[in-house]
This record gives C-alpha cells, sequence and structure tokens, in this order.
C-alpha cells in the first residue's frame, strides 16, 4: 500500500498533467509501493477447481488484453477516462485495485502515454515501470479512440516504448470480441456458439497465465464501442458457457469459412491440439456463401518478385503436399530453367503473397489447387477463409438458419467437447 506517513507528498499542479481537478501523490523517489511492486507484470491465473464435473470458477475471471491493434508498436499515444478515477502502482483489475492511489482525480483527456529510463510518463511527468490507470463509479478509459471497461495497464519496456493492456472481466471482453469477429446479421444460434468459443479460447490462455492481444493473433476485441444491446443479450444469454475436453477448457479455433471441410489442429498447429479441433468435419453449412469458393491469378512477375535476388526468374508454383482434408501443406517453386528454387510450407507463402495485397486478390485459405494460366501466369482456385479449425462461422450461421441451436453448432465444429457452466 502507498504509504503517506513515510512518502514525501508533491501536489503537482493542475497544469502538470494538464487536466482538471488532478492531485498527484508520489514519494520522493518516485519509486513504486512495495506490495505493488510485487504485483508487477501480469498477475497468475486465478484459482481453479477440476473435479469429475469439469471446471468450476468462483466467478467470470479478469483477462488481460494486450492493445497491440490499437496502440500498435508506437512510441506514445493518448489515453483519457470520462469520469473519476486513481493511478496506482502495478498491473491492477478493478477487484484488486485497492484503495492506495499516486493520483487521483475526475476526468482526464488526451494524456500522452510514453516512457523515458524504464518508467511510463503521463504527459512528460515519470511515474514506476507499470502504472495502472483505474476508472471508478461507472467512468471508463479511453486508448486513442476507443473505450473500455475495465482497468488500463501501461507498462515501460527496456526499449523506451510503453505497452497497454486492458484488464477486464472476461463476460465484458467477450461482448467486445463478438461483432468485432462475427457479422451482426447472423443467425442469434451463431452468435451464441460464437461467444461460448470466445469465451472458451480467452479462458484457456488465461488459465495458461497468458495474456491475449486485441488482434487476430488472439481475437479481434474492440472494446465497449464494439458492443451492442443484442451482443449483450447474447453474451449474457450464454454467460459462465465453455467448452471442455477431459474436464480442461482449450483454444476453441474458429474462422470465417471452411469450404466443406474443416481441417485439423494436427495439421496445421502441431500435434498435441486436443481432440474437440483436431477432428476434420464435414460442414455442409457455408456452401455457396461468400468465400467458400475462389479463384485468383497469380502473375508470373509477382512470383518472381517474391523471390527477388535470391533466385532467377519464376516459372511458376505448384502443390506438392497436402494434408487430409485438401489443404496445402507446401509448395514447390521453380525458376525459368525449371529448377525448383523453394519449397515453401503453405502458410509462409500465403503470407508472403499476400503481404499488402488486398482480400480480392489474396489466396484466403491454404485450401486451394493450382494450374498453369496463361502468359506466365499461374491461376489458383480455393475454397474457404481462414486457417478452418474448429468453428466455421459462416457454417454456423447456416446450420442456424436450417434450425441448428447453438449447442447442435458447437457440436458439430467441436466434436466430443462438453458445453459447461464454470461460473454462475
Ligand atoms: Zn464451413
Amino acid at each position: 500500500m502507498f504509504d503517506p506517513d513515510r512518502a514525501t507528498r508533491v501536489l503537482v499542479p493542475l497544469a502538470g498533467l494538464g487536466l482538471a481537478t488532478v492531485f498527484l501523490i508520489v514519494d520522493a523517489e518516485l519509486g513504486e509501493p512495495a506490495p505493488a511492486a510485487a504485483r508487477e507484470g501480469v498477475p497468475g491465473p486465478p484459482a481453479t477447481v477440476e473435479s469429475d464435473h469439469g471446471l468450476h470458477l468462483p466467478g467470470p475471471p479478469t483477462v488481460t488484453v494486450r492493445l497491440v491493434g490499437a496502440v500498435g508498436r508506437r512510441a506514445r499515444f493518448s489515453c483519457g477516462v470520462d469520469g473519476p478515477y486513481r493511478l496506482v502502482h502495478g498491473a491492477r483489475d478493478a477487484s484488486d485495485a485497492g484503495r492506495d492511489a499516486v493520483a487521483a482525480g475526475d476526468g482526464l483527456a488526451d494524456v500522452t502515454v510514453g516512457a523515458t529510463g524504464g518508467r511510463v510518463t503521463l504527459n512528460g511527468v515519470p511515474f514506476g515501470r507499470t502504472l495502472t490507470l483505474v476508472p471508478e463509479r461507472g467512468a471508463v478509459v479511453e486508448v486513442g479512440d476507443r473505450r473500455y471497461r475495465g482497468t488500463l495497464v501501461l507498462e515501460a519496456g527496456e526499449d523506451g516504448r510503453v505497452t497497454a493492456s486492458n484488464r477486464v472481466d472476461v463476460e465484458e471482453y467477450v461482448a467486445g470480441v463478438l461483432f468485432a469477429e462475427m457479422p451482426e446479421r447472423f443467425d442469434t444460434a451463431a452468435h451464441r456458439a460464437q461467444a461460448v468459443a470466445v469465451r472458451t479460447y480467452a479462458l484457456a490462455r488465461t488459465l495458461e497465465g497468458k495474456t491475449l492481444r486485441d488482434d487476430q493473433g488472439s481475437q479481434v476485441y474492440q472494446g465497449l464501442d464494439r458492443e451492442t444491446e443484442e451482443g449483450r443479450r447474447v453474451v449474457l444469454s450464454t454467460r459462465g458457457e465453455v467448452l471442455t475436453w477431459e474436464g480442461r477448457v482449450f483454444p476453441a479455433y474458429f474462422h470465417s469459412t471452411c469450404g466443406g471441410r474443416t481441417s485439423s489442429a494436427r495439421d496445421v498447429f502441431g500435434p498435441n491440439a486436443p481432440a474437440p479441433i483436431s477432428a476434420s468435419v464435414d460442414c455442409g453449412g457455408c456452401d455457396g456463401t461468400r468465400w467458400s469458393r475462389w479463384r485468383r491469378t497469380l502473375r508470373g512477375e509477382d512470383l518472381a518478385r517474391l523471390y527477388h535476388g535470391s533466385f532467377g526468374p519464376t516459372l511458376g508454383a505448384r502443390v506438392e503436399r497436402t494434408d487430409p482434408s485438401g489443404r496445402v501443406l507446401s509448395l514447390e517453386i521453380r525458376d525459368a530453367a525449371g529448377e525448383v528454387i523453394d519449397r515453401p510450407v503453405a502458410d509462409r507463402f500465403r503470407n508472403d503473397y499476400n503481404r499488402g495485397r488486398p482480400l480480392d486478390e489474396s489466396l484466403l485459405s491454404a485450401w486451394f489447387r493450382l494450374r498453369p494460366g496463361g502468359g506466365g501466369a499461374t491461376i489458383a482456385e480455393g475454397r474457404g477463409f481462414g486457417h478452418g479449425v474448429g468453428l466455421c462461422q459462416y457454417g454456423a450461421d447456416g446450420l442456424a438458419d436450417r434450425g441448428a441451436d447453438y449447442r447442435e453448432v458447437l457440436a458439430t465444429y467441436y466434436p466430443g467437447a462438453r458445453l459447461e457452466r464454470a461460473y454462475d
């Protein structure tokens, strides 16, 4: 706790942060109170009890989401809060914020966050290495042009950059992901299945002690402004519901469109994936949808550019190996002399080829076949969009249209998984 008797109180003039009604209390060294220092970094996972009946948590856990998409790699960004707040040292969530504060006030607008000497700075005023902005009485934090429930944790890195993370109740997190990841026009049963998958993935990562990202490295999370009344109803109607396998939550991957058959996580992510995401199942729900079939022309000069400098002119590409679902594992790239110049795995090739291209020119999945086109081009005919593991979103909507409820949707894409309530 902050000990006012042992610290030198410094009331920074209001103009110091350029804020209204702020007072700042710091100790003379601008050091961090000892208990808060012990909380540095990401707090450990919540206590869990696993029994024969599965997973039981005392309540919705807090998840930590690194705001990579919102902040990117910028050295400085703005934050604020639209009501009462406190600033506390260490990484805190709302339930763990205590009463200690190094500063407090009512309303912060466009405060510039930076870092210097391993400390977070707000409008140039240095604090400790880790600082949490705790909104109070219904206020919400702002980062750039996005608003978030929960607290905002700022941490200075060694490289002079500062990272921003949102610590938020998992139910509120799910509400901020749902319509960032699935179209609002989809059926309610598809939305419910998606909410369970998002919650399951978030809990699996959190119980491993991991931090989520707000971009496609985890699940796209855009905070309060992505919530809608309908989305909140969907989340509430599935509150606490997660999928488990052998009593444990697992990363319940999902993707846009499988193209007819999902892929096995063991082929995509490695041999240790749990059974419900390792099945390759017939979808039947995404036929005829936007990305179920696609065709792209890979121009010879674009392929050549990929290998420019390392190899001679590129002649073309052909599929070398596929997995049992038909998705490409590796390709063979030959130059004009017919020599094999590279055997890239499909994901690397797709990432390299797609960089900087719009969707309608990109290879949308690893499920494609190649044939020579005219003028040195290669034609790719493909199916689906995304890695193909777990729930197929367009398929879920298709099944829901035919009357499937969310439990049936989940049972289709995560066969063998159990749907259970992890907390009330
Ligand atoms: Zn599908």
